[in-house]
């Protein structure tokens, strides 16, 4: 393709996603199709000659788009949103324009310097410790495994880098963890059987002092206690696991503790919802998602550290073809994760802070959790639901329960109930096993979605459980 014809489609490309976005609302929130319906629509074997752009754009809108959930869609309230913005969009194709790769500062200086000064500023907006560092990784599942590879070297001196894995080193996480942390314990050569499942309280949050148990216990079985990963803001209900109290242990104890706050960080930029975020001064790294609820298309993680040194010396590999003359007076981002190419991704987040500034982005989360109290309400003023855990920002979690069905009954009915709901295509809920019952998450935090979406939800989460009852 020439540039004149680049700059013909590019303008073409920007109609239809202003389109897109406009008129977002218009598709089944969920995609319709069955597992192999698109794949049976695209050849099997690749274009032996090029094909002219125009045909590929009309086969994108006719094949591709009918197989797409749209995450942007206002009725989006299923998992946790991945929202974009204009702005995010903007800077994305920018970062593909120039193409660059920017694994070390010489390869794009302007990029090393960009991601750690927007590092820095959301550091400042969330009130993280000054002496923190950060980089941008791809998702919170990299950052937790770079957290849990720095443990496991700082507990072995360094050496497993060089000899392999032991095999007496504990990793602890609540009931309500992610899965990425059973993910990077595995790959971080920790095994399964050492991953510690703490129980939780009545708020889902883990319990401080069954950790300690836990570790004296192992301790005391010859296990090395090596880190702690606590949540703020568990996938399944929101729930924040008490970091003042788990860093004490982790302090006293010499447990690295990793706080994983993907879905909730950003929360940390309102006065009010501060105290959530209490005890980070003890804490040893932590990361969220910009990616998830801060406008910023995926992919954007940011994963901050204490002690970069030990990050560093924990991934670095340093051959003789990636050294430049500047190694030692700049960051060089490859030895701060998983991969050594990276994407240029601090353009969009840059593009984000400066046109929504602090106020604007308050003001964005502030909507969701507010339209998030009025859903809370909303159940809690009727009979037949039930709210089953505190909704602290976006995400809710709730339950048809009449009071009058056992329990399996209640999971069969809810599990149907949520088919339903869905299948109306105008909204799209997810759901998660919370105490082993079927529960409803209801995850506000969509760009566009307004006040008249959570109500439409909620009459269409009416009607259907109506409809079931006899
Ligand atoms: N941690 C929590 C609490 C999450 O909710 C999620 C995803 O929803 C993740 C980690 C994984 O995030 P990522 O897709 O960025 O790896």
């Amino acid at each position: 393709m020439n540039l004149d014809d680049f700059r013909k489609n590019g303008y073409a490309v920007v109609d239809w996603i202003c389109d897109y976005l406009e008129q977002v609302e218009k598709y089944p929130v969920k995609a319709r199709v069955k597992p192999g319906d698109i794949k049976k629509q695209l050849p099997g074997t690749p274009p032996a000659r090029g094909e002219e752009m125009d045909t590929i754009f009309q086969d994108f809108k006719d094949i591709i788009i009918p197989g797409i959930t749209h995450w942007q869609h206002p009725g989006w309230f299923a998992y946790f949103p991945a929202n974009n913005s204009p702005e995010s969009i903007l800077a994305e194709f920018l970062t593909a324009g120039l193409g660059a790769q920017c694994m070390v500062w010489a390869t794009s200086p302007a990029a090393t310097e960009l991601e750690e000064v927007v590092a820095g500023w959301m550091r400042q907006m969330l009130g993280l410790p000054p002496e923190w560092s950060g980089v941008i990784q791809d998702t919170a599942s990299s950052a937790t495994l770079c957290a849990l590879i720095t443990a496991r070297e700082k507990a072995t001196d360094f050496k497993v880098n060089e000899q392999g894995m032991e095999k007496n080193l504990t990793v602890y996480v609540s009931h309500e963890a992610h899965s990425s942390a059973e993910k990077g314990a595995k790959i971080a050569g920790f095994g399964r059987d050492n991953i510690r499942y703490i129980p939780t309280d009545e708020k889902f949050a883990l319990q401080a002092e069954e950790l300690e148990r836990q570790i004296v216990e192992d301790k005391a079985r010859g296990f090395i206690p090596t880190a702690v990963i606590a949540t703020l803001g568990t996938t399944s209900s929101g729930a924040f696991d008490p970091v003042p109290d788990i860093g004490k242990i982790c302090q006293r104890r010499k447990i690295w503790l990793h706080v994983d706050a993907a879905y909730a960080g950003p929360a940390a930029i309102l006065p009010e919802k501060r105290h959530l975020f209490q005890g980070l001064e003890n804490v040893d790294s932590f990361v969220f998602n910009p990616h998830k609820w801060l406008l910023t298309n995926f992919d954007c993680s940011l994963y901050y550290v204490r002690d970069p040194e030990l990050l560093t010396r924990s991934l670095a590999v340093d051959p003789e073809y990636l050294k430049t003359a500047h190694d030692k007076e700049v960051k060089n981002y490859r030895d701060w994760g998983i991969q050594l190419g990276r994407r240029f991704r601090a353009l969009k987040l840059w593009f984000v802070l400066r046109s929504y500034g602090v106020k604007g982005l308050q003001e964005f989360l502030r909507k969701h959790i507010s339209l998030a109290e009025f859903f809370k309400n909303l159940i809690a003023e009727e009979d037949n639901f039930e709210l089953v855990a505190p909704a602290e920002l976006g995400l809710v979690c709730f339950r048809f329960n009449d009071g009058q069905k056992g329990s399996l009954e209640l999971d069969e009915f809810n599990q149907e109930l949520l088919q339903r709901i869905n299948g109306r295509e105008e909204v799209f809920l997810t759901h998660t096993l919370l105490r082993d019952n079927f529960i409803l998450r209801m995850a506000i935090g969509q760009r566009t979605t307004e006040e008249k979406h959570v109500t439409r939800a909620w009459e269409i989460i009416k009607e259907e459980a109506q409809k079931m009852q006899p």
